[in-house]
């Protein structure tokens, strides 16, 4: 049977964790079997029992995820068998929830937070960029100490410094990038210069369990209590999905911009202007708005009341709120889905579903909105001619990343 901790130690800083692992001592519970690798040796230390033979424990450098979890992450190499990391996640989420009133939450780099290019991709007219960095502290030149020749320009998403100060009033704060480890923690040193926000939660691609895929088992934390942001859902593994707020992609550079197939007009950098001066104010301002809802939701709402903190989900606050979102429209599609897809399993109808609305492949007097690929349909007519709102789908996903419903006004068919 576990053995929990009632008022457990700060583990929201990895030192302290590391720290207070190695103590083990005024404490309830035994950590007698933690595995902390001697670097020069490679072997454990005293006291270390990972439950295998020490040679296959110890055959390479790393322990595999059959033997424990290797959080690299972690100073010391450490590497813990999967009790003391489900104790570690419990004490953890419960520490931060009972203790500090707070959630984690998993930020991704790229595009979620920041923007960065090779210098040798930046066009002529980015050039002007190089002498702006003294200027401009959202825009820094970057070197990668392990490989030189990596000459990089990362541009941080606007309102970034306010929204991670205040984010970390309600969340313990990690990054997880599937970017290497020492990009990682070039890019937490530039958000982060005073290891305030993240203390050394810093999770990179060679931490992951999975190749190419994300898994929150490298965090310390109960799944039920992570909020995560990111501008891609797909690239973590499909039970932490749920856990995803998909953030849209912020692209500053063009290499950025052409990366990903934009290709139409000039990117922010070229036209000298940001995110906030197109998207009617900073993308992050509106998230940290959405994480207030959802730490307030989280501590205080009624009808979680009933459940122990310990116990509450935040995935279904997620859920919840999203589905107040088109509550009670009702939405019928027409010309949006190539013809050899059937409606129902297209991602936009499941987007419809999650923000609350129904939707229909016939129009009927119920239904508020046609959502066209143009306006000369028969669907697209027939909403004109009866008052219906008639948009073009983009309004659906704008309204999704928003997690509010956007003016019908601004996304006519044409
Ligand atoms: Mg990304």
């Amino acid at each position: 049977m576990m053995s929990v901790v009632t008022v457990s130690p700060i583990l929201h800083n990895i030192d302290n964790l590391v720290g207070y692992l190695k103590r083990g001592r005024g404490l309830d519970c035994d950590y007698s079997d933690l595995g902390f690798i001697d670097e020069r040796t490679k072997r454990p230390k005293i006291g270390a029992n990972l439950g295998v033979p020490e040679e296959a424990r110890f055959a390479s450098d790393e322990i595999s995820r059959s033997c424990g979890l290797r959080l690299g992450y972690i100073p010391k190499r450490l590497g813990l068998n999967d009790d003391v990391i489900d104790r570690l996640h419990n004490e953890n989420t419960k520490n931060l929830l009972l203790n500090h009133k707070k959630l984690h939450l998993v930020l991704d780099l790229d595009h979620t937070l920041l923007n960065t290019t090779f210098l040798d991709n930046m066009s002529p007219d980015e050039e002007y960029l190089k002498t702006q960095t003294q200027s401009d502290h959202s825009l820094q030149y970057v070197h990668i100490v392990d490989t030189p020749s990596m000459q990089l320009m990362t541009k941080l998403r606007p309102y970034i410094r306010t929204f991670l100060v205040q984010a970390s009033q309600m969340f313990e704060m990690s990054i997880y990038t599937m970017g290497n480890r020492a990009y990682a923690l070039e890019m937490a040193k530039l958000l982060d210069p005073g290891n305030q926000i993240f203390g050394g939660r810093v999770i990179s691609r060679s931490d992951s369990t999975e190749t190419d895929r994300k898994r929150l088992d490298v965090l310390l934390a109960r799944d039920s209590a992570v909020v995560i942001l990111d501008d891609s859902k797909d690239v973590w593994t499909t039970d932490n999905q749920d856990n995803v707020i998909e953030m849209p992609r912020y692209h500053f550079f063009r290499s950025s911009c052409q990366k990903f197939g934009l290709s139409n007009g000039k990117p922010y950098s070229e036209l000298k202007i940001d995110e906030c001066d197109r998207f009617g104010g900073a993308y992050l301002a509106n998230v940290l708005q959405l994480l207030k809802h959802i730490h307030t939701i989280f501590f205080n709402e009624v009808e979680l009341q009933g459940w122990d903190l310990i116990d509450r989900d935040v995935r279904l606050v997620l859920k919840i709120l999203k589905k107040e979102v088109l509550k009670g429209y009702r939405i019928v599609f027409s010309h949006v889905f190539p013809s050899n897809v059937q409606a129902d399993t297209h991602p936009l109808w499941k987007m419809v579903e999650e923000l609350g609305a129904t939707c229909s492949t016939q129009v009927d007097p119920s239904v508020t909105h046609v959502v066209a690929a143009n306006a000369r349909t028969q669907k697209s007519c027939w909403a004109v001619k009866e008052g219906k709102f008639l948009v073009n789908p983009q309004w659906i996903h704008t309204t999704n990343f928003m997690w509010q419903r956007q003016p019908e006004d601004n996304f006519p068919c044409h």
